[in-house]
């Protein structure tokens, strides 16, 4: 559970805030009294807060609505342009880094190639590249910086247990980009804030039980279910790329054997055709000889295709999600696998939990996901009740650093 502070009038506030924020924000366009209904806070209630968010600039009063007669109600909108968040992706050579508005859209953005992957290199890099987005928009307010890297990483406590390209263990990586920004951040498993901002933002907006199957060097899983970000007890759910599909002794990098990563994750699939065509070849390669035709080729894929289907076929008959969104630069060779993947899921999934099911591919470049790292602040600010209780300063509304 969340820990809200008993009698802290206000915290609470600061949620109530959040939530007319919200379902301003849901739905474009609100009057006063569609907020009340929607949020179940009395008329006053709603009129005090938008009165106060309207002053602060988060609201504005955009036009008049459609009435049943009588007066026309004032329709209210978020104001986008009230503050911006940075967004940074962390892969093994690059930090890439965004600044957005509070609709979570790209307003300037910056691509650094890392040194090299210790903490201090990653966390300095972050630094200056924040500090550099932070002066373009000089005066105005910057709520907070969200960082998305792959790992195991305790989001509440700011820690990547387990990082998976740095080789990082326990490092307090998001105290130190505190320290070193000035700015509340949010650390994230990578797939998670895709996750975050599918559902936020993206093609999974009101739909509660969606799930985010990334596809590359490694496969990750992103969950989203009756609504929220599932992490798991120490932050680690979702090691998707590590469920066990195979009885053979086909070794992964993890040390176990017979993982889905060992046998569709890029780096199976460039063995794979390497040993095929007899010389070193990449999954492109690859993919573009099976469009052409050559059938032994299309058959790494096709076989990558069954495997993952059926994993994931495990996880609908687990879960019972209503969106699964393939995501990743594994996916653009999707086109290849597609077929073979939904007739896996087809053969796999417990018949009733197939209808409705929709398997969706999102082909995210680096600034999607760096835009996913900011819509973990945003989430933050507008559904504050979300945050886990601990005493990292988290982003909010009434705290601010200018940029
Ligand atoms: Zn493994």
């Amino acid at each position: 559970m969340q820990s809200v502070k008993a009698g802290s009038k206000h915290l609470i506030r600061e949620i109530n805030e959040a939530i007319v924020l919200d379902a301003v924000r849901t739905h474009g366009f609100r009057s006063r009294s569609e907020i009340a209904a929607d949020t179940g806070l009395s008329a006053p209630t709603v009129s005090g807060i938008t009165a106060d968010l309207i002053e602060r600039d988060f609201l504005y009063e955009h036009s008049t609505g459609q009435s049943a007669g009588g007066r026309r109600p004032v329709m209210l909108a978020l104001n986008a342009s009230a503050g911006y968040v940075i967004g940074v992706k962390v892969t093994e050579n690059a930090v890439i880094a965004v600044l957005t508005d509070l609709a979570a859209t790209v307003i300037h953005r910056r691509h650094r190639k890392l040194q090299g992957t210790s903490l201090d290199q990653v966390v300095a890099l972050i630094a200056k590249v924040t500090a550099d987005l932070r002066s373009r928009v000089e005066g105005e307010r910057v709520y907070g910086l969200g960082v998305g890297t792959a790992g195991v990483v305790d989001s509440a406590n700011g820690i990547v247990h387990h990082g998976t390209y740095a080789h990082w263990r326990d490092a307090p990586f998001g105290d130190m980009l505190y320290q070193r920004t000035g700015l509340p951040t949010i650390i994230e498993n990578d797939v998670n804030a895709l996750a975050v901002n599918e559902h936020w933002f993206g093609i999974g907006k009101d739909i509660p039980n969606l799930l985010v199957v990334s596809l590359g060097r490694g496969i990750g899983l992103g969950l989203i279910l009756d609504g929220r970000l599932y992490r798991g007890a120490f932050g680690g759910a979702g090691e998707f790329g590590h469920v066990k599909v195979h009885g053979d002794a086909t070794p992964c990098a993890c040390g176990a054997e017979g993982c889905l990563e060992a046998l569709v994750a890029d780096p199976a699939i460039e063995r794979a055709v390497s040993a095929i065509a007899g010389r070193p070849t990449t999954t492109e390669e690859a993919a573009d000889l099976a469009r052409g035709g050559d059938d032994a080729m299309r058959r790494v894929f096709t076989d990558a295709a069954a495997h993952l289907g059926r994993a994931i076929a495990n996880l609908v008959n687990t879960l019972n999600p209503q969106l699964i969104v393939l995501s990743g630069e594994g996916s653009h060779a999707s086109d290849l696998m597609l077929d073979t993947l939904h007739e896996s899921l087809r053969h796999h999934v417990f018949s009733g939990l197939s209808d409705g099911l929709e398997v969706v591919v999102e082909p995210w470049d680096d600034e999607a996901w760096a835009q996913g790292a900011a819509s973990l602040v945003l989430a933050e600010m507008f559904q504050p009740a979300l945050r886990p209780g601990t005493d990292v300063e988290r982003p909010s509304l009434s705290a601010s650093a200018v940029g």
